[in-house]
């Protein structure tokens, strides 16, 4: 039914490699000792999981340790503040005992914010009066969905805002276990009209899981249920999973048989660098999910010694339109784990997406952003203005708790250091926010 795969088998039998087995990476021969060791002692902290596809294919090593792709994936140093490092990079060093190292990566764990936004509390909604813990309703439109056999990933990205439900602490994980409840839930809530099925990484997830975990709202009649969307960064992190075998082809035809069912179906792909829309396989991958009659659509965040160009943007979402995917969102990096290190002042952000948009045509500019995923909701930046004498920013919420505040720019005072909302203060002498 789709196109012939490419069958390289040396290449695509997946082969993953994290924390326990990274010394085994053959291409990390060339790195230094202490390298290799800044590696261990930031993977205690940060979950750090890589593959072959991503070794082989997309990581340039003649470029390490500044290769783009190998900072998105590999631990960096920097990505713990001094004091974490040492504190581990001691413990190490002394050979303490395994409780003892555990005891100090859980303390610093706690110190690095790792809900969010309220990830855990806030937006967990009630189904006849009982929290429901894998599924969040934050936008009236939207519902999260985290399947529970899909919140690991293929390859973890260091910047993530998930990292705390890949570090094995089950106080931390968001998950259901039925999608009976979401059914439920979705009849209750006519208003939904997009499901978006989230990890994680849900293609991680075999192609019959998937589909079990779909299959009952498509069988529902939910006709206020007009989307499903599927977060993934597979099409970056292992193409193969739509080439090679028979759970490509399961995994493609449950995609058409969602469209056929009368759905839009669209992957939200996660793509930070065109590097990764540069192999074959993707651009086959690609290629196939686009003709079940799927939609690709794109989004990252801006990440400082990764993407922060705007030429980078401008080449990635060109790349991604000639593949037929459409850019939609440009985040801001979350205020979460090492944000100290991928983090970009908003004015540079700004200037960087701004730079980007101008030099692509008017396909391109789907795209949304720079965008915050606050508390309060997903808050633009739209540009710096000066305003009887005031510099400001200027914000728009793209998405709200309360969606009357959609598409009503406020104002911030300008901050040339500011990282994150909770760094901007109301401009014009306002005591609040309209959200606050
Ligand atoms: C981003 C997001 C969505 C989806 O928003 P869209 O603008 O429709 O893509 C839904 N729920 C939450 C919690 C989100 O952060
Ligand atoms: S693939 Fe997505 S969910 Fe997984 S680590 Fe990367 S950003 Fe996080």
């Amino acid at each position: 039914m789709f196109e012939p795969p490419i069958i390289q088998s040396d290449k695509s039998k997946y082969k993953a490699y994290g924390l326990r087995n990274f010394h085994k990476i053959p291409q990390l021969s060339k790195l230094s000792s202490k390298m290799k060791f800044e590696i261990d002692v930031v993977a205690r902290i940060f979950p750090f999981k890589t593959n072959n596809y991503v070794i082989n294919e997309l990581i340039r090593w003649e470029n390490v340790p500044d290769d783009p792709i190998f900072r998105l994936t590999f631990p960096q140093k920097e990505m713990l503040l001094p004091g974490h490092f040492q504190r581990i990079a001691n413990l190490l060093q002394l050979g303490a005992e395994k409780d003892e190292i555990d005891r100090e990566i859980n303390k610093i764990h706690a110190e690095l914010n790792p809900h969010p936004a309220g990830q855990m509390e806030d937006n967990v909604p009630l189904l006849d009066g009982e929290r429901l813990s894998g599924i969040q309703h934050k936008y009236r439109e939207t519902l999260l969905f985290f399947p529970s056999k899909g919140q690991t990933c293929h390859a973890y990205c260091s910047f993530c805002f998930r990292w705390p439900q890949f570090i094995g602490n089950d106080a931390y994980k968001i998950a259901l276990h039925e999608t009976s409840h979401v059914v439920k839930y979705l009849r209750k809530h006519p208003e939904i009209s997009d499901v978006l099925i989230t990890g994680g990484d849900p293609m991680i997830m075999k192609a019959q899981t998937l589909q079990h975990y779909i299959e009952p709202i498509l069988k529902a009649d939910l006709p206020g249920c007009r989307t499903i969307r599927i977060g993934t960064k597979s099409l970056s992190f292992w193409p193969y999973k739509y080439l090679i075998g028979s759970e490509a082809e399961e995994t493609l035809a449950l995609f058409k048989r969602i469209v056929d069912s009368g759905k839009h179906l669209a992957i939200m792909a996660h793509f930070s660098h065109p590097r990764e829309l540069s192999t074959k396989a993707v651009r086959l991958a690609i290629k196939r999910i686009r003709k079940t009659g799927a939609e690709i659509r794109t989004q990252s965040p801006i990440l400082r010694r990764i993407n922060d160009d705007p030429d980078v943007w401008s080449q990635m979402w060109k790349k991604q339109i000639s593949l037929g995917c459409i850019p939609y969102y440009m985040f801001v990096v979350r205020n979460t784990g090492a944000q100290h290190y991928y983090g970009l002042p908003l004015q540079q952000t700004y200037n960087i997406f701004k730079n980007a948009y101008q030099q692509v045509s008017g396909l391109a500019r789907t795209v949304r952003g720079p965008s915050m995923s606050t508390l309060p909701g997903k808050i633009q930046i739209i540009g710096i203005f000066e305003i009887h004498g005031e510099k400001v920013f200027g914000l728009n919420m793209l998405q709200s708790r309360n969606p009357e505040l959609v598409m009503k720019p406020f104002f911030a005072k300008y901050n040339p250091n500011a990282t994150w909302l909770d760094q901007l203060k109301p401009a014009f002498g306002e005591k609040k926010f309209p959200f606050e």
